[in-house]
Parts: structure tokens; C-alpha cells; sequence
């Protein structure tokens, strides 16, 4: 099967033609002429399958024909984060070559004058995360009642994100009569619910099974990291050892984790980059195109922010925490294995994620195997960013959260960040599931701090010390995404230690 094959205008195959594309993916080639044909679609598609081009390339036939009216976009794109929205904005300028099409992106951290005087041009695609979209409408400076296409792509990241609602009141701002193309890479209960209220008659299009792991992809763990400083040991091991490691993503299951984990790689001599979502957004525009070009190998990220992102060839996945909700694990080890590369995921599983990878394994309906080596980590760094309870005072003395001066982060006026003030909602777009709340933006480092060249020192030896065991904390306070803890506001009988009984 060519392109050529599947209705597309001259325009858009000669522009797929020049990116070397010769075959259609599945998802492309099932979900294409349906698109065409004007039905309503629901693929079922990891990412990594060529979903994106499978409605940018449709839509830009149809578009060919028409003219946008101010303030009333033809096309609606609605995407759960700003770095996928950008990509599939790249993905209209690539396979839209050629033609002209006002395309507008609707995304927080810019600011609004300009989103609005684009709007005011008139726009044809228009992408949006729920959140700013939302506002321009309550602003009144956007319609959406001449939306003939609806795109909701990445639909059970939404509902990670709380975003159904949002998305509930876009539908009841867009005709009835609307296309509506869903996409979602798995199909828990909510999600089919929502698709049945949000689409009509749709076809069904489903290239893998609703969460399967790339075949690919080579998947270990290792068991250890009681204690989140002997977890930043066995990463630095785990990279040191890995073979044939091009470039990795590692992922957090928390923003503060992701500052704390980049510091402390980048303090033994790695380089390496750092993604989450309350980075401002230069920053992790910043961050993605060093690692895409390879100038960082290393990316350490939370879900949010890495969620979609188009990094072609990525050759290693660390689960640094093993992800609370089995779902993630498939999005995370979809980072690599793409294309029908291999790629290897491994994560780091302590003590208390036993329940954890055991639902992750029903879920992929594979166990997974340990990776080979001696990674048990007996050794305690002294490291500063490995005792993140601390902070160093200017003068390099440490301060205890407890005592004197707060961190530097809580000192600092939350205006000073960079983005626009009634940007309320954006900042909802961009939080991280379910946990967000509290987090610090200045938590995020800068990307012209992971400039250094990659060269791992030399492995560390094992010592005999026996790892330091504490009470498994209770889940609520392990899920909690908070800062480390200022506790001078309590009571001082509440700070007293407290002797567990095991
Ligand atoms: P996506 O699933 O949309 O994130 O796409 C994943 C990657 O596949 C992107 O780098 C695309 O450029 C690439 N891609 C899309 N369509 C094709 C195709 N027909 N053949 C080869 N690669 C493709």
C-alpha cells in the first residue's frame, strides 16, 4: 500500500513524498480514507505509530477547499500539553507545505495579544491545550460555532489530567454536526464512555492492543532503592553499564524528583537535561531540541511533559520511580522502540513499588525479567543533591528545612516566573497528573546548565555498608507531589522522632 493509494491531494503526497515517508503506518492507512470520507474516527494508537500524520494528512486535503473567517477557526486540534501541541503544529508546517494555511496555536505561557491577533487573521487549524482555549472563549475573542473537524488526540492523557471536563464544554461549543476524530493509546472504562458521548457512529480503528509494550522494546528492572539516594546509585550504575546507550529518557513519577535527579546526575559528571511541566517554556523548548539534536544524551522528565513527545530513536527508557498507574508504564517505554527499533526500559523498583509493577505486569501480561549485574547499592552519598532535605546557604553551610532561613525556591515572588498573569488556566494545561499541586517552578534547572560532555565516570565500587531501612510511608504521603517539608510552623513535640514499632 502507497500513499498514494488513500485519497490524499496532490500537495499533501508530494510533501510526504520529500520527507522520504514511502508506506503508510497502519494507523495512517486505516484511519485516512475514513477521515476523508468525513466519519467520525476512534483509533486506539500508541504513540510512536504515526498517529499525528494519520489526521495532519487528511486534514490538509480537505482544507485545501474554504477560507477561514476571523475569530472562527474551520479546525479544532485539542492536545493535553504545550510540547505536543508545538509537534503537531510542526507537523501541519512540514506535510503543509506548499499550501497557505493560517495555523494558530493556542497554548499557555504566550501571551494572549498575540494568540488574539491570530485569531483575528483568521485561522484554519487551530491547536489548542484545553485550558487557554477555554479562555480565549470566555474572553469572547474566539468562536468555535464554524469548527467543522474536531481532533481530541492523546484522550486518556486528558483524563489523567483532569481535563474532561474542559473538554466537555468545548463539545458544547462546537456544532453537532461536527467530524470528530478521537485518539486515545488505551481504552480504560471512562475513556469509552466519553468516546460514545463525544463521537457518532464512529469507526473503530485499532492498531495494537489497548495497552501492549512495543515488541522491541527489551524490558528489566532492577530491585533495590529503598531510600531515594540509593535509587540515584543504581541510575548512575545502570547508565554507566548500559550497552550501546545512544541517549535516554528518564522518567520521575514527580517534578520535584525530576530537579532533584537531573542536579544529582549532573553533579557526577553527566550530561543531561531536564523536562516537567512547571519549567517555564522556553526552558523546555530549550531542553527538547538540545536533546533531539544529541547535544544532551539524558533527559530526566515526569510523564506530563514527556508524554507524546516526538524523539525519534531514543535507545534507553530508566523508570527511575516505577510509574502508580500501569498506563504510564506503556507511554514511557513507547519512548523508545520506535519505528521498529529496538530499545531498552528499565526501571528501578524499591520496596514500596511492589504493587506497583505487579499491576504493570498484569497489565502488559509479561513478567518482567531482572536485568543482569549486582546493583544492590550499599554505599550512602554525602552528595548535596543527594540529601534534598538540605539546602546550602550561600556561604556553602547546610541548612536544615526546619531551621533559619527557608529554601531559596519558597523566598522567591511567584511573579517573577516568567508567565503571563492570567495565564490561571494554562498553568492547569501544564500541571502533572493528579499530583501537582505545590510543586516549585524554579524546581526546573535551566538547559544551558547541562551543557558538560557525556563521559561516565568510572563505575563505583560496591561497599559493605547494609542499605538503611525505614517504615514503608503511607501511599497519600509517598504520592504527595510537595516540597521538601517547612515544618516551623508546628508544634515542637510533632517534630519529635518517632521510634517505629516493625
Ligand atoms: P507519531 O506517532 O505521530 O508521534 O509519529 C511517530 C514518528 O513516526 C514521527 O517521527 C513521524 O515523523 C514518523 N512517521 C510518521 N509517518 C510515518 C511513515 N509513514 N513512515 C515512517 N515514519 C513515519
Amino acid at each position: 500500500m502507497s500513499f498514494s493509494h488513500l485519497g490524499l491531494s496532490d500537495k499533501v503526497l508530494a510533501a510526504v513524498a520529500a520527507t522520504g515517508y514511502t508506506t503508510p503506518t497502519p494507523i495512517q492507512e486505516q484511519a485516512i480514507p475514513h477521515v476523508l470520507a468525513r466519519r467520525d474516527v476512534l483509533g486506539i494508537a500508541q504513540t510512536g505509530t504515526g498517529k499525528t500524520a494519520a489526521f495532519v494528512l487528511p486534514m490538509l486535503t480537505m482544507l485545501e477547499k474554504g477560507r477561514a473567517r476571523a475569530r472562527m477557526p474551520r479546525t479544532l486540534i485539542l492536545e493535553p500539553t504545550r510540547e505536543l501541541a508545538a509537534q503537531v503544529k510542526e507537523n501541519f508546517d512540514k506535510y503543509g507545505i506548499g499550501q497557505k494555511l493560517n495555523v494558530a496555536l493556542l497554548i499557555g505561557g504566550v501571551s494572549f495579544g498575540d494568540q488574539d491577533s491570530k485569531l483575528t487573521r483568521g485561522v484554519d487549524v487551530l491547536i489548542a491545550t484545553p485550558g487557554r482555549l477555554l479562555d480565549h472563549t470566555e474572553r469572547g475573542g474566539l468562536l468555535l460555532t464554524g469548527v467543522e473537524l474536531l481532533v481530541i488526540d492523546e484522550a486518556d492523557r486528558m483524563l489523567d489530567m483532569g481535563f474532561i471536563p474542559d473538554i466537555e464544554r468545548v463539545c458544547k461549543l462546537v456544532p453537532f454536526t461536527r467530524q470528530t476524530l478521537f485518539f486515545t493509546a488505551t481504552m480504560p472504562p471512562e475513556i469509552s464512555r466519553i468516546s460514545q458521548d463525544f463521537l457518532h457512529n464512529p469507526e473503530r480503528i485499532e492498531v495494537s492492543k489497548p495497552a501492549t509494550t512495543a515488541t522491541g522494546v527489551s524490558q528489566f528492572q532492577v530491585r533495590g532503592g529503598r531510600e531515594v539516594h540509593e535509587k540515584r546509585e543504581i541510575l548512575r550504575r545502570l547508565l554507566r553499564d548500559a550497552k550501546d546507550l545512544q541517549n535516554a529518557i528518564i522518567f520521575c513519577n514527580r517534578k520535584r524528583e525530576v530537579a532533584v535527579v537531573y542536579k544529582s546526575l549532573q553533579k557526577h559528571g553527566f550530561s543531561v537535561g531536564a523536562l516537567h511541566g512547571d519549567m517555564d517554556q522556553s526552558a523546555r523548548t530549550a531542553a527538547l531540541d538540545q536533546f533531539r539534536k544529541g547535544d544532551i544524551p539524558l533527559l530526566v522528565a515526569s510523564d506530563v511533559a514527556a508524554r507524546g513527545l516526538d524523539i525519534p530513536a531514543v535507545s534507553h527508557v530508566f523508570n527511575f520511580d516505577v510509574p502508580h498507574h500501569a498506563d504510564d508504564y506503556v507511554h514511557r517505554i513507547g519512548r523508545t522502540g520506535r519505528a521498529g527499533r529496538a530499545g531498552t526500559a528499565i526501571s528501578i523498583v524499591s520496596p514500596l513499588d511492589s504493587k506497583s509493577i505487579a499491576a504493570i505486569e498484569r497489565l502488559i501480561g509479561q513478567t518482567i525479567p531482572a536485568a543482569e549485574g549486582d546493583y544492590a547499592v550499599q554505599s550512602v552519598s554525602s552528595d548535596e543533591t543527594d540529601q534534598p532535605r538540605e539546602h546550602r546557604s550561600r556561604d556553602g553551610s547546610r541548612e536544615g528545612s526546619r531551621g533559619g532561613r527557608k529554601p531559596r525556591r519558597e523566598r522567591e515572588p511567584r511573579a517573577a516566573k516568567g508567565a503571563d498573569k492570567t495565564d490561571k488556566r494554562s498553568d492547569k494545561s501544564e500541571r502533572e497528573p493528579r499530583h501537582a499541586k505545590g510543586a516549585s517552578r524554579s524546581a526546573g534547572p535551566q538547559p544551558q546548565a547541562a551543557a558538560a560532555a557525556f563521559v561516565p565516570p568510572a563505575p563505583a565500587q560496591p561497599s559493605r555498608v547494609p542499605s538503611i531501612g525505614r517504615p514503608e510511608p503511607r501511599r497519600a504521603a509517598r504520592d504527595a507531589e510537595s516540597e521538601p517539608a517547612d515544618h516551623s510552623h508546628l508544634p515542637a513535640f510533632l517534630l519529635r522522632p518517632v521510634r517505629a514499632r516493625v
